[in-house]
């Protein structure tokens, strides 16, 4: 470690005498990194979201994940978790657990944080360093309309189940990073499989989506466990059921490659996707799809809890309230 914490902070973390200063800072941080605080002036007559995230080496991402990948899933799962709300990024505070002071580690981790930070007008604003297995915690913030926020509860009866992008890679591109599973992916290319690495370890959070989804979407979450576990929360949330059409799932690209089965159950348990899963009244999905292509209705919200699976030929999976019964 360097003689203090204080030179790593100002080498990598603070703003004027770096390479990755913020070409504009946010007007309203009035006291950023440096202090035993950071001060900031909230907007008049607007809410603030707030959430964390903490990956572990090991156990979030495989031990040899690069540390701009690192960096970028770090800050993308919880600006994930803004988009979700319906919430416009502001600032954020990094918790970080070094186990030793590697200035090539900590310039492409720094690099990519901040390059991720500036594109969705996100400031670090503080943080702390400490000495101990790799670990890396973010708090973010962000603004939301009053009482606009969209949450988990709010699915109707009758409403559409759709998603804001295809689904499934990520959880390839982990079989892939981890060297398992070798035998399903037989049929991918070299490119197929760079493809689902890169879906693991730069996933975009779908930020202007969930703007865009504020005031229109009755409930929403970001798919990080996969669709079936965070389905499910919507619908324990909200006291409904839902059905889904399985040839209507938007597969990631690789996955066409693969069995129907195999790429169905990716699509459905896999996680670390980060595409929104959200619902809305039927009459509001033709203007919604005719703004986002990528958008894609998957299914509807019933009166009968649990979630029920079908294929053109009926029925397939059925899945009680909470976790799923079986699955194939
Ligand atoms: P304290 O002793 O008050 O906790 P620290 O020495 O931990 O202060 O941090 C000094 C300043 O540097 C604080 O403003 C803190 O927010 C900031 N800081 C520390 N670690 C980080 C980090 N990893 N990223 C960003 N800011 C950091
Ligand atoms: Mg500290």
């Amino acid at each position: 470690m360097p003689d203090s914490e204080f030179q790593l902070i100002q080498s990598y973390f603070s703003e004027p005498g770096q390479a990755m200063a913020f070409e504009q800072a946010r007007a309203d941080v009035v006291l950023g990194i440096g202090d035993d605080c950071a001060i900031v002036t909230p907007r008049q007559q607007a809410n603030l979201a707030f959430s964390i995230d903490t990956l572990v080496s090991g156990v979030h991402f495989p031990h040899d994940t690069t540390p701009a990948a690192i960096a970028h899933k770090a800050l993308t799962v919880n600006l994930s978790d803004l988009a979700a709300m319906g919430a416009e990024p502001a600032w954020f505070t990094l918790s970080l657990t070094l186990p030793d002071y590697d200035e090539a580690w900590l310039q492409q981790f720094s690099q990519s944080l901040f390059s991720l930070a500036r594109k969705n007008n996100l400031q670090l604003i503080g943080g702390d360093t400490s000495h101990g297995p790799l670990s890396i915690t973010i708090q973010i913030s962000g603004y939301l309309e009053q009482n606009k926020g969209i949450q988990r509860s709010g699915a109707k009866v009758g409403d559409i189940v759709a998603v804001t992008g295809a689904l499934g890679a990520a959880a390839i591109g982990l079989d892939i990073a981890l060297q398992q599973n070798h035998e399903l992916y037989t049929n991918l290319s070299e490119s197929d499989k760079q493809y689902a690495l890169n879906a693991l370890n730069f996933p975009q959070a779908r930020i202007a989506e969930g703007l865009s989804l504020q005031g229109i979407a009755h409930s929403a979450l970001d798919i990080s466990d996969g669709l079936i576990a965070d389905l499910g929360h919507i619908l324990d949330a909200s006291h409904v059921g839902a059905e889904l059409q399985l040839e209507k799932l938007p597969l990631s690209k690789p996955m066409f490659k693969l069995e129907q089965q195999l790429a169905w159950q990716k699509a459905l348990t896999g996680g670390d996707d980060y595409e929104l899963c959200f619902t809305l009244a039927k009459e509001d999905w033709p203007l919604v799809r005719q703004k986002h292509a990528q958008f894609t209705a998957i299914g509807s919200i019933t009166r009968e809890k649990g979630l029920r699976l079908y294929t053109a030929e009926g029925l397939l999976y059925k899945t009680r309230s909470g976790g799923y019964d079986h699955f194939g």
